[in-house]
């Protein structure tokens, strides 16, 4: 049975990146009927952030991912959270030591400094020597009988394991010609990444694990743990990097912002979610086909690795907007969804115009403004912003001077003698009205706009007026000549 995990360090807030794991790796569960798993790494105890954890996992919540198995969540292969999982890990090292794939490095912080300023000096990169890996017996001894601190380090083996990787194919990379042997127990007696990584993805029955593509040269190293502890290790598959439309790094600038501010600033969880996906691959692609909304369970249903691409998946920050505007009319044609809408929409009024108390938040009115103004939103905020403020409050900056107050009062009596506002009719009104009249046409619109709604352009008179109903349209026309 598949079991995945998302393994997040809690040194700060979710972003895309972060989300876009988890989400593969539930979108890989749910394809295949089996669990997500939510394993909190704070074995570096130096970077932890206070209230990062509860955070992370309210935003993957949000995001409409549920966790079978985790902190608070349950599950049988806990504690999932790695600081609580220290005697398992002592025990794992113990057995490394135990079969000569581990040893004790006895180096103090003073010579592994001067091998880093060495290998600056010489233009190299620094590496730890192994000077460890060798020590003879009686020098360990004394060191041990004398209390040295020390660290855990594993062996590197020449031997690389071969990484057959699910997105980038067959991965060669030999670690031990690169690198010195890693720590894998701190001298605090804490496990390093990725000691703790593999104990639990082991101890986890993990079978598939998915994550950013900057940990694939860790893999090759994890493989070689698996190898010394004789574990089958589960299969791995890295994604690749998430970018900006123009290919560079994902930046504050950019919009990588935390996905509680994705939250806060209004965008629906299916919204971000469809945008992570459509930069990420896994789908089928259908080139030149219109942004289409899907939900979780649909997307976990067509959901392949296969068709996960090896190359940066770029994000178009326009589709977001997109996906949220297709969110809101979505969620206005079912009823639930609607009234949870129209609730969010009389907040964020109120919210926008304390001081006023004649506002019509009426459901049924901001049923219709809502129905109107769907294909002009890509915020329910932008309801009660710039151009769209006219539909709750009456423009501050209005001076009548392209029309006379007499003039303007004669369509007054005209508009309220007319029963029902309908756009057509209020047009065919405004026409007959500035040839009787003698007004000119542009003029006419001009002030009408101006009175209702402060702008300059934007929607057409009749449809504003259409939208803000007879009461409103002549009351506002009755103060600009008052
Ligand atoms: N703790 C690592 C992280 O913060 C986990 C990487 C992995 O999935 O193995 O991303």
């Amino acid at each position: 049975d598949v079991r995945v995990r998302f393994a997040p360090s809690p040194t700060g807030d979710l972003h895309l990146g972060g989300l876009r794991t988890a989400l593969y790796n539930y979108l890989y569960a749910r394809h295949a009927g089996g669990k997500f798993l939510l394993r909190i790494e704070d074995t570096d105890q130096t970077r932890l952030v206070p209230g990062a954890t509860e955070r992370l996992i309210e935003d993957l919540l949000w995001a409409g991912i549920e966790i079978d198995e985790g902190p608070g969540f349950g599950g049988e292969h806990g504690p999932y959270i790695q600081s609580q999982r220290t005697q398992l890990y002592s025990e794992a090292v113990e057995r490394l030591l135990k079969n000569g794939s581990a040893y004790r490095c006895f180096c103090t912080e003073r010579r592994l400094e001067l091998l880093r300023k060495e290998a600056v000096r010489t233009r190299q990169v620094p590496r730890y020597d192994n000077k460890c890996r060798n020590l003879p017996p009686e020098q360990l001894e004394a060191q041990l009988a004398n209390g040295t601190p020390y660290c855990i380090r594993f062996k590197l083996s020449e031997h690389e394991e071969p990484l057959q990787d699910l997105i980038y194919g067959s991965v060669q990379h030999n670690v031990s010609a690169t690198e010195g042997d890693p720590v894998i127990m701190k001298s605090d007696l804490f496990p390093t990444y990725h000691l703790a990584n593999v104990v639990d993805d082991h101890q986890m029955r993990i079978t598939h694990v998915l994550r950013g593509v900057e940990w694939q040269i860790s893999t090759t190293k994890h493989l070689l743990l698996y190898k010394a502890f004789g574990w089958q290790p589960p299969q791995f598959g890295h994604l690749p990097l998430l970018v900006n439309a123009d290919g560079t790094k994902l930046s504050k600038r950019q919009g990588d912002i935390g996905i509680k501010q994705f939250r806060e600033r209004g965008y629906f969880p299916t919204a971000l979610l469809n945008y992570i996906v459509s930069a990420g691959g896994g789908f089928e692609h259908r080139p030149n086909a219109k942004p289409q909304l899907y939900s979780i369970p649909q997307l976990a249903a067509e959901f392949r690795l296969e068709r996960v691409n090896a190359h940066p998946s770029r994000l178009n920050a326009e589709l977001l907007n997109d996906y949220n505007q297709l969110e809101i009319k979505a969620r206005l044609a079912v009823p639930q969804s609607r009234l949870q809408l129209v609730e969010h929409v009389q907040q964020l009024v109120r919210q926008a115009y304390p001081m006023h108390s004649n506002l019509d938040l009426a459901e049924s009115h901001i049923v219709e403004v809502l129905h109107w103004a769907a294909q002009r939103l890509t915020l329910l905020q932008d309801l009660t912003s710039g151009k769209l403020s006219f539909l709750w409050v009456k423009p501050s900056n209005f001076v009548l001077k392209d029309l006379s107050a007499a003039q303007l009062e004669q369509l007054l009596q005209q508009l309220d003698a007319t029963p029902e506002y309908r756009k057509d009719q209020l047009n065919a009104l405004f026409k007959s009205h500035a040839k009787a009249a003698g007004l000119k046409f542009p003029a006419l619109m001009k002030t009408l706009r101006g009175a209702l709604s402060g702008l300059q352009e934007g929607p057409g008179v009749a449809e504003m007026m259409e939208i803000l109903g007879k009461n409103v349209v002549l009351q506002r026309l009755r103060e600009c000549i008052d």
